[in-house]
């Protein structure tokens, strides 16, 4: 990791007058993927950070130095934190509103049941549990992904249960982390944005993330309606992309194609671009899948549906991504009726590098295969815990050559390196017939099929 600055004690941002204010005191309230990450980083970053959750196991486990989920390098980083005596965790609304000068909202945005819009109402509880407690000027910025209208919705609620009435301002500053990547996205993100109604809500958060600023990070200061729409509007790009490949992977499933060569091909076009054009399984998550539905969702209320209409057609071809799976790993394994069939599928989390289980595509195809009939073990290196508590109906395996033993197929469906390493020879040796199918274009399918194993993939002959 490269160096961190410190934030900046003596030179602060300045208001009207020459004393230098110190560097603001943050509070992150909702402590999980995102809020964890950006509370233990902005420790470490040399601010006094206190985290705020409801959960109160997650909250004594953090407190204790244990990260409630994977992410590479955090425990570490977590140990880091602790150390320095700068981070701490309370269940206390209050002592964070005594505690912040700014207050970071984290808090999950998921999708509501029955519906694609996104369910605020955790960030609606954290608001009215912080609010009645704010009697100081403070600044108060959402980073949870939220439809548009939110953070004006949220500032008059804010205002109205707070002491301190419009003392307290709201911003908007959406994040962009990569889990997988989280830290290094924290501290190096590839720009920040902030969306603010006043000057001096900027300057306080360009204190707040000095460090940052300081390493050359571009800022992209906007009006609070703009900050909330640049997330969305990221989000959408890139789950269009990640379809727009297996679109043409489904062309090239009709015709014949082959849509890694088709892929290549784009790629090199510099105004494409070869990042997100991967073809396969498609894409999952806590963020793509429901954001874009919420976006898509919030566009129709306000009337302007069809603009972003297409959203509906990316999340279709992403959702017959999976079914086509089905499909192919049930003509590997002949073509008929899959009870009994033993499949071996390598991965549950929807990406490598996570244990999130969240919208996964690889955890849907294994469960979809096993309400056919067929007898599904799962084997995933950080996932599994998390799997089995979803889906407690699946076998599960330690490592993929115990998954694989007496498999009729194997699936690859997160594409985490040990699963690319395996030697085709060696897992050749347990499995009861070679048949491989490759869902996220990962394997060298030449090396497969000279190991003598049927190999499969989507958009590929
Ligand atoms: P998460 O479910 O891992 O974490 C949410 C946390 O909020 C939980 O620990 C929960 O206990 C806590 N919480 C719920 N209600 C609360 C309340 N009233 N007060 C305090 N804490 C409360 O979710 P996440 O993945 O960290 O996502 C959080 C937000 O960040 C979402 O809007 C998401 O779309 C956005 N986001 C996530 C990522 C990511 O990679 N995970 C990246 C960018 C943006």
């Amino acid at each position: 990791m490269a160096v961190i600055a410190g934030p900046e004690q003596t030179t602060g941002p300045q208001y009207g007058d020459d004393t230098p204010l110190p560097a603001p005191r943050l509070t992150v309230i909702g402590t999980g993927y995102l809020g964890a990450t950006h509370a233990i980083c902005m420790a470490v970053l040399g601010f006094d950070v206190l985290g705020v959750d409801v959960d109160e196991s997650k909250i004594k486990r953090l407190s204790e130095g244990e990260v409630p989920f994977f992410e590479p390098g955090l425990p570490q980083l977590l140990a880091k934190a602790l150390d320095s005596g700068r981070l701490r965790f309370t269940t206390s609304f209050e002592e964070a509103a005594e505690f912040g000068d700014i207050h970071f909202l984290c808090v999950g945005t998921p999708q509501q049941q029955g519906s694609d819009a996104a369910d605020l109402r955790y960030v609606d509880s954290a608001v009215t549990a912080l609010a009645p407690h704010l009697r100081r000027r403070t600044l108060v910025v959402g980073k949870s992904t939220v439809p548009v209208g939110t953070a004006a919705r949220l500032t008059e609620l804010v205002r109205r249960l707070a002491p301190a009435g419009d003392q307290v301002e709201l911003a908007w500053n959406p994040e962009f982390l990569r889990e997988g990547f989280a830290i290094d996205d924290t501290i190096h993100p590839d720009r920040l944005v902030f969306g603010v109604s006043s000057a001096r809500a900027e300057e306080r958060l360009r204190a707040a993330f000095a460090p940052v600023i300081a390493t050359g990070t571009p800022v992209v200061v906007t009006d609070l309606t703009t900050a909330e729409l640049v997330k969305v509007a990221a989000n959408s790009f890139l789950a269009t992309k990640i379809s727009y490949i297996n679109a043409m992977a489904e062309v090239c499933e009709a015709t014949g194609g082959d849509v890694r060569g088709l892929a290549r091909a784009l790629a090199y076009d510099d105004r494409i671009g070869g990042r997100f054009l991967k073809p396969g399984l498609g894409f999952g998550g806590g963020c793509l899948p429901k954001d874009i539905r919420a976006f898509a969702h919030r566009a129709e209320e306000l009337g302007v549906g069809q603009a972003v209409a297409f959203l509906r057609e990316v999340d279709a071809i992403n959702l017959r991504r999976r079914s086509r799976t089905v499909d192919l790993i049930r003509e590997l394994a002949g073509g008929g009726d899959l009870t009994g069939v033993r499949v071996a599928a390598l991965g549950a989390a929807f990406k490598p590098n996570s244990d999130d289980i969240r919208d996964a595509p690889a955890l849907d195809v294994a469960a979809a295969l096993h309400r056919l009939g067929a007898q599904v073990t799962v084997v995933d290196p950080e996932a599994t815990h998390n799997a089995r508590r979803a889906h407690p109906e699946l076998d599960y395996a330690t490592d993929a050559i115990a998954a694989a033993t007496g498999a009729d197929v194997v699936a690859l469906l997160t594409e985490w390196n040990q699963f690319q390493e395996i030697d085709p020879d060696i897992m050749g040796s347990v499995v009861a017939h070679r048949r491989i199918f490759d869902g996220r274009d990962a394997l060298d399918a030449t090396r497969w099929r000279a190991a003598g194993w049927e190999y499969r993939a989507l958009g590929r002959p």
